[in-house]
Order: structure tokens, then C-alpha cells, then sequence
């Protein structure tokens, strides 16, 4: 909704920044964005009361920016010059059609965005899917969550959070791992706090002592790798000391002998001799665990990025079930998210290369005549490329254009050195974005596109919740709407797109998505929130799943045991030190947007590394000198950070910088099943720097 003040535009909107989703009003005047109020808690589930964090108070200053792309930019004889839209949309059909008549659809590649909203990353996977005819469509939740939608998927059916944020914010007993909460998930952290503070049990495992764990009852460090260890360890306890619920594995559950049978090994000795968890400290939370009547089990980027990140989140899921801590209120599995909306736009929407919209197989005939008859065109019935397999057929040359819509691959992907080699390859690369991000410098035509406060649209937060976004400025200079060029381009290669509005798009997206079938604006306006699945305009959506079965045919969730697997790369003589990488409060992501706001740059203006008092001493490092950090992928020079957060041999980098880049250090190794590369865990060096 929308109202006047005076001549100042008041918008109720969500958050742009992370997948909490607070909502809250924004005072806008023409193209300027004034700033945020919290909306009223009846509107604001997720924020309910609570004031929004830093970043959304604060943060906004990158939609006023002087960065802001403001035309059409392509690229002459090396460099990128202005250039009209007509120009820029013309040469990106001559060039995209180039090359499907040379070496087929496939040759090219789509990434679509979790900032986007869900209807324009829905036309985005329609675009790749119906006009280019690509199989290609991935985003970069391949990056974070990836693993976790593996794993749920197996285990309970859906991939996605379980519960509501209410539902963490009231419960009895925590297990947080691999979540540094108070900084990516501000306002979350906050209600958990709360929380802990009325006297529910927090439990966190972690390698790095983070905010979080210095309010928690219980915080062990676990070593980086080896979380499987760990959680197998606890199960294995609750199980074998007669502490699980029965009465709901019988009702609930398939395969609990074979779980049992994987989780033998897994003694406390043998738990501690594998990542240095005491005994004791695995038998109280067991205990403490076991004794709750509800659990809540969060986890983010620490338990995904793995080589082996759905192992650990199977561990999770097995846990939750022998404990019966799914299908009630105030418990339950909740993956953390990290985008805005990667939820929605980065999963809901169909924006992977195996699953239609709504986590529907590209391969299931029904789903693709249901899609061929909205469409009049049938989508590819293969799987396509991952982000990361992209890449890898960008070097070998057989993908040989990229469209890339609100992300920096050239800075978020493992290795960048790699992944630049791969950019520099392409024949042909779009990048739509609101900022010349790094990944911009590689692209033949850039297309200036809108902030979440220049559109209207739906994101979907961590908890499923699909909530309206409002356009509360104008878009700067001949800036557009990301909805508004990928319709145009549709048509300029011959499609017949007429969407008068993002409203428009969610009629369509609820027409051919089961679980999105009873969402429309009109709905969102006047009840708020919907949590899906959300199956027709009489459903009231779902606050917390699995309360009448679980979503298989036969009701029951499945335990699939977790097998242990080892870092891709372990510590030795030449790279002694484990690094692992995280986030900050301030920051965001890759940085683009936050990197430009002068009160957060204020904070934590450049990258550094923490390293443990001991093991800055044998290095002879000292508190804020600059320091080398090598792995065998390269070098970065960055500013040292003495604490013990970090344990004895083991150093952390933030992942938000350019300069100082984290990912010229982190390797390709990935997970088999979900893709998902190892960032938490690589082998480093680090030495007093001659450069200041
Ligand atoms: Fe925005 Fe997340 Fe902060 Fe809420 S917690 S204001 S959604 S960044």
C-alpha cells in the first residue's frame, strides 16, 4: 500500500537486503529514496515489532548512489561506451541469435537472481526456457543452500525452512550451527536472543566463536570439515541412550533401521578423535536436545558449503526426526537463507536447471504439457548446466554466451581466476545489474536495471512467506525494470509477451505452480503474507510443514544416513592453516551494494583475517599488520585481526571485498549431489607482508 505525505511518496515494502524479510515503509521523492520506517507488526511477521537491523536502516544509500548504471553500455573496440536501449537490446538479439544458429540453444546460459522478484525471475527462467530454448538456467543459491534443498528434498520432501520465524523465535531449545546469525540475519538473531533470554536452551556448534555463541548455554568448536562427525555423534547418543521419540519414528518415519545400522560407528571417543568435540559436551546437548519438548535446528552457510554439504544437512534432517521435532509449532529444520529472495526468486521460481517452477521435474511429461500449453512452446526436457558447470564449459569453449541478471559471478565464484579466465572466453556476455559490478567488466552489453525500491513485485523470505515489494522511487537516468527488458527482448525475438504488470506474471506463475496456485497480489494486498504451499484462493497458506504427513505419496519422511567425508583439502607443511570464510554484520554478499554505503564502509571498510593469539605468535604476526595469505590458488594481502575466535590453526576472511578478494584463495571442489563448491574449508599460508 501506498500513501502521500505532503510531497513525499510513503511505500510499504520488504526488505531488500537479506531473507528475513522485515517489512517497512520507505519515504521517497521522485528518484530519491529518504529512508525507512518499521511498518506496523500486524503487516511485519518477520520483524513483528522489532526495528529493522543496520543494513536495512542504513543500507540504502546504494539506491541513491552516483554508481547507479543509469544507461545502456556496450562495448567498442575494447571499451564500454553509452548506448541507446535500441542499440543495446538490437545487439543483444543479433548476438544471442548468432550463436543458437551456430551451435544451438545450449551453447548459451542463463543466471537469473535472488534479489530479482519471484516475476522476474520467473520470466527469466521463461526467457532462457521458451525464447532461447536453453536447458541452461541456474542462479547463485547454487552457492549457498544448494546442499540443504538436496537434503531436505530426500528426507521430508520439501526444500525449504520447515517452520516460521515465529516459530524460532518461540521455541524451547536451539541447535545452531554454521550460522553466524547476529550478522547475516539480523533482526532473527535479535528474536533468538530474546528468546534465550526468557530461558529457552541455546546450543551452538561452531568453529569460529562468533556473536551468537556468547549468548548461547552451550558453545563447543568443532573443527572445520568434519560436521557429520558431530551430528551422527549426537544422534547416535540420543538413540542408543533410549532418548528418541519412538512413538514417531514408528508413525512418521521409513528406514530407521538402516540409519542406525550408518550410525554405530559414531561413538563420543570416536566423534572426538575425528573434530575434538569432549565427550561430555556431545552428551549434554544430546540430553539437552533430547529433554525439549520443541527444537529448532538453524544452520546456514557453515553446514552447505562443503564438498560434502548434503551429508551435513541429512545429518541435521536425521536429528530432527529422531527427536520428532517436525510438523508442530516452534520447531523444526530452518535453513537460514541468505538472499532476499533467493527462496523465491532462486528456487520457488524455477530458476535451476533441473526443476520447472514450483520444484517441478524438467523431465515429467505432465509438468511440460501443462507448460507447453500456457507457453505454446515446450520447455527443454533435460537438465541443464550448473552455475559452476557453466563455467567449466565456458573454458572448454562449448557455452559460449552467458546472460547474467543481478549477480557478480566474477567475485562470488570459487577460484576467480579460474572464473575470469572463463568470463574472458565468452563470445558474448550480457550482465543486467544496477551497478558496474566486477562481473560487468567483462560484458559486451550491460543493461541498467532497477533497485528493489524502483519495482513492484513479490520475494519470498527464508520462511516461505511471499510478501509484496512496493516502488516507492523512480528508477534513475533510462534505467528500467528488470520484467520490463526481458519482456522486450522476448518480443524482439519473436514472442508474443503482453504483461501489463509483475501482477500480471503472478497470475501465471500461480496457473502453472501447484504450490503458488492460491497466490495473487490482490490476495497479498489485503491479507499480508502468504506462506506457500498455498494451493487455491480458499488456502490460507502453510505456517509450518508436515503437520499431516510428510510430502512423499505414502506420508512418511525418510531417514537417509550421513556419510562422513573429509575437507577436499587438508592442511600440510606448504600450506599449513585452515581458512574458512564468512560474513560481517555490516556487509553484504559480494559487497556491490554495501560496499557503497559510506556508514557501513565507516565500520568495516576493508577485508582482513583473523588469526588465534598463538598462532599469530609463531608467525610472528601482530595485531592490524598486513599479512600474505596464500593457498595454492593464489595470494591476497589483507590487514591481520589477533582474537581467539577463530581456534589454533585455523583463520577466517569475511567474503564481502574486492580488494583483499577471498575467492582468489578458495577452490573448486564441489558436492557431488548438490554442486555446491567448498568454500568453508581451504589450506592456507599467511606471512608478514612487505607491502604496507
Ligand atoms: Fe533487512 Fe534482514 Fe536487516 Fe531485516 S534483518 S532489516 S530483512 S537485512
Amino acid at each position: 500500500s501506498k500513501h502521500r505525505l505532503e510531497n513525499i511518496d510513503v511505500t510499504e515494502t520488504t526488505c531488500g537486503y537479506c531473507s528475513v524479510g522485515c517489512r517497512f515503509e520507505v519515504y521517497g521523492k521522485d528518484d530519491e529514496f529518504l529512508g525507512v520506517r518499521p511498518t506496523d507488526a500486524e503487516h511485519a511477521p518477520a520483524n513483528d515489532g522489532f526495528s529493522t537491523c543496520v543494513k536495512g536502516k542504513f543500507g540504502y544509500d546504494f539506491v541513491n548512489s552516483e554508481d547507479r548504471l543509469e544507461t545502456p553500455l556496450i562495448r567498442e573496440n575494447g571499451q564500454l561506451r553509452e548506448a541507446s536501449w535500441e542499440e543495446a537490446l538490437e545487439r543483444v538479439v543479433e548476438e544471442l541469435s548468432a550463436i543458437i544458429d551456430e551451435d544451438g540453444p545450449d551453447a548459451l546460459s542463463c543466471f537469473a537472481s535472488s534479489k530479482c522478484t519471484n516475476e522476474e525471475d520467473y520470466l527469466m527462467q521463461k526467457f532462457a526456457r521458451q525464447v532461447l530454448g536453453t536447458k541452461n538456467i541456474d542462479n547463485c543459491a547454487r552457492l549457498c543452500h544448494s546442499s540443504t534443498v538436496a537434503a531436505l528434498k530426500q528426507t521430508v520432501g520439501y526444500g525449504a525452512m520447515t517452520n516460521r520465524i515465529e516459530d524460532v523465535a518461540n521455541t524451547d531449545c536451539y541447535l545452531i550451527t554454521g550460522s553466524n546469525t547476529t550478522g547475516s540475519h539480523p533482526v532473527l538473531a535479535t528474536r533468538i536472543k530474546q528468546n534465550v533470554r526468557d530461558g529457552a536452551d541455546l546450543i551452538v556448534f561452531d568453529p569460529r566463536k562468533i556473536d551468537i555463541a556468547e549468548h548461547a548455554d552451550q558453545y563447543t568448536r568443532v573443527e572445520p570439515g568434519y560436521d557429520v562427525a558431530w551430528i551422527n555423534g549426537l544422534t547416535r547418543y540420543i538413540v542408543w541412550n533410549d532418548l528418541h521419540d519412538e512413538a514417531f519414528i514408528e508413525e512418521h518415519t521409513k528406514h530407521f533401521d538402516e540409519l542406525q545400522e550408518k550410525l554405530e560407528p559414531f561413538t563420543p571417543e570416536e566423534v572426538e578423535r575425528l573434530c575434538g568435540v569432549p565427550p561430555a559436551e556431545l552428551a549434554s546437548a544430546a540430553e539437552t536436545i533430547a529433554a525439549a519438548d520443541t527444537c529448532v535446528f538453524g544452520w546456514a552457510m557453515g553446514m552447505t558449503q562443503h564438498s560434502h554439504g548434503t551429508q551435513n544437512v541429512l545429518a541435521l534432517a536425521n536429528l530432527a526426526l529422531v527427536t520428532g521435532q517436525l510438523g508442530k509449532p516452534n520447531a523444526g529444520l530452518s535453513p537460514f537463507r541468505g538472499h532476499n529472495n533467493v527462496q523465491g526468486g532462486g528456487g520457488d521460481m524455477g530458476t535451476l536447471p533441473n526443476t520447472l517452477p514450483g520444484y517441478q521435474p524438467v523431465d515429467d511429461p505432465d509438468v511440460l504439457d501443462a507448460f507447453e500449453e500456457v507457453w505454446d512452446e515446450r520447455p527443454p526436457a533435460e537438465v541443464g548446466l550448473t552455475v559452476p558447470e557453466s563455467f567449466t564449459e565456458a573454458h572448454e569453449g562449448n557455452v559460449r554466451g552467458m546472460y547474467v541478471m543481478g549477480e557478480n559471478p566474477a567475485l562470488s565464484e570459487p577460484d576467480i581466476g579460474h572464473a575470469e579466465e572463463a568470463l574472458e572466453k565468452l563470445d558474448f556476455l550480457v550482465v543486467q545489474d544496477i551497478f558496474r559490478t566486477e562481473t560487468a567488466e567483462y560484458a559486451d552489453v550491460v543493461l541498467p536495471a532497477a533497485s528493489f525500491a524502483e519495482k513492484d513485485g513479490t520475494f519470498t523470505n527464508t520462511e516461505r512467506r511471499v510478501q509484496l515489494v512496493g516502488k516507492a522511487v523512480d528508477t534513475p537516468g533510462a534505467a528500467r525494470q528488470d520484467w520490463r527488458i526481458l519482456q522486450d527482448l522476448a518480443n524482439r525475438l519473436g514472442y508474443d509477451w503482453s504483461y501489463d504488470s509483475p501482477a500480471e506474471v503472478m497470475d501465471e506463475i500461480a496457473d502453472l505452480t501447484p504450490i503458488y496456485g492460491g497466490i495473487s497480489h490482490g490476495r497479498l494486498e489485503n491479507e499480508g503474507g502468504l506462506q506457500w504451499p498455498c494451493r487455491d484462493a480458499d488456502d490460507p497458506g502453510t505456517p509450518y510443514l508436515y503437520e499431516d504427513g510428510f510430502n512423499f505419496a505414502d506420508d512418511k519422511a525418510r531417514f537417509v544416513p550421513a556419510d562422513l567425508g573429509e575437507p577436499n583439502e587438508l592442511p600440510d607443511e606448504e600450506y599449513p592453516l585452515t581458512m574458512t570464510t564468512g560474513r560481517v554484520l555490516y556487509h553484504f554478499h559480494t559487497g556491490t551494494l554495501s560496499r557503497r554505503v559510506e556508514g557501513i564502509m565507516s565500520h568495516v571498510g576493508e577485508s582482513f583475517v583473523e588469526i588465534h593469539p598463538e598462532t599469530a605468535e609463531q608467525l610472528e604476526i601482530a595485531d592490524g599488520d598486513s599479512v600474505t595469505v596464500e593457498s595454492r590458488r593464489g595470494s591476497t594481502v589483507v590487514r591481520a585481526q589477533v582474537t581467539d575466535r577463530p581456534d589454533r590453526g585455523v583463520v577466517f576472511m569475511p567474503m564481502h571485498f574486492a580488494e583483499g578478494a577471498v575467492n582468489e584463495l578458495t577452490q573448486e571442489a564441489f558436492d557431488p549431489i548438490s554442486g555446491i563448491p567448498e568454500y568453508k574449508v581451504s589450506s592456507v599460508r599467511v606471512s608478514r607482508s612487505e607491502t604496507p
